[in-house]
């Protein structure tokens, strides 16, 4: 047996459950397949509703502060696993190389990723992290980047990419956008343009822009873009047997559960309460 607790994946969910391993006394591996802690909260422009973190604190120094737990907790493992089985007494975790990894429970923290929006004819886009590719952005910034979407990441992404020098446009389909007024006013602010209900028909790559044909209340028109991003919603990451494994062996937390409900509070909130429940369940069938 490799530890007590396998937790997968070094978000706020994955660090907060190994937190909780730590103070219950109970061994723990943490992993991740960027070697690194912070998830998915290192790519966000300015965060909010953090606890214990001033609002507008910028996404990178937060992931700062996630990885200085890990450090004290023992550090991050890069690895990623594949697959997911239970055998008695333990979960067994392979990775993409073919190891394999054995613990009485597992902690699936493995966050969501852009869904890509169902538009004929879009060409590759923009890829997290967004806002800190540099060669992606310095090609960008001579163009236009059309963000698809109006959730609160397509705005804080805009600003991301406004702030790098980038012209933006968010193109979102309902009348007002669904990320909150502040966000957005704080966008149009910065020189984002919002087009408001307006629906990306198709896309068509014309050398090294993207030509979107647009359809704005009754009319169709079309825009030139240099680069697109999508931020039309996020996906659960999954892993192949993790919906297999018993309820006394494993929890799925945080973004990797598929609610709508995406923060890290919610994330760290879970990822505690998992590891409690799992090491709990442990020791009380030792005894
Ligand atoms: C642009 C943006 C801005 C945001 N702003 C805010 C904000 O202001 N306030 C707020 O509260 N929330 C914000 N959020 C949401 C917040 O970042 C997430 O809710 C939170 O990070 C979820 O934590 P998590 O641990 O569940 O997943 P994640 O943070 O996504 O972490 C998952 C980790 O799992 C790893 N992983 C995935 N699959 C595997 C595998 N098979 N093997 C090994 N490792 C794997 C990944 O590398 C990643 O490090 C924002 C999100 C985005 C994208």
């Amino acid at each position: 047996m490799n530890a007590d607790l396998l937790i997968i994946g070094a978000g706020p969910a994955g660090i907060a459950a190994a937190s909780e391993a730590a103070r219950s006394g109970a061994s723990f591996n943490l992993i991740d397949e960027t070697g690194r802690a912070g998830g998915a909260i290192g790519l966000a422009y300015e965060t909010r509703g953090i606890p214990f973190v001033a609002d507008r604190t910028p996404g990178a120094a937060v992931a700062r502060l996630l990885q200085a737990e890990a450090d004290r907790l023992g550090g991050v493992e890069r690895a990623t696993i594949h697959s997911l089985s239970e055998q008695p007494g333990c979960v067994v975790a392979r990775t993409d190389r073919g190891e394999e990894l054995r613990a009485r429970a597992v902690v699936v923290a493995t966050g969501a990723t852009p869904m890509i929006p169902p538009v004929p004819g879009l060409p590759p886009l923009l890829q997290p992290p967004w806002a800190g590719s540099a060669s992606d952005i310095e090609d960008a910034v001579a163009l236009q980047v059309a963000v698809i979407g109006g959730s609160d990441v397509a705005f804080d992404q805009a600003r991301a990419l406004r702030s790098r020098g980038a012209a933006v446009a968010v193109l979102c389909r309902s009348r007002a956008p669904r990320a909150p007024r502040w966000l957005w006013q704080a966008a149009v602010r910065d020189g984002v343009e919002v087009l408001a209900h307006t629906v990306v028909v198709s896309a068509d790559a014309v050398g090294r822009e993207v030509d979107l044909e647009l359809r704005m209340a009754s009319t169709t028109v079309h825009r030139r873009f240099g680069r697109v991003l999508a931020a039309v919603g996020r996906a659960p990451r999954r892993i192949e047997g993790m919906e297999e494994l018993s309820m006394d062996r494993a929890r799925i937390v945080g973004d990797a559960v598929g609610r709508a409900a995406r923060h890290v509070a919610i994330a760290m909130g879970d990822g505690t309460l998992a590891a409690f429940e799992l090491l709990r369940g442990a020791r009380e069938t030792e005894r």
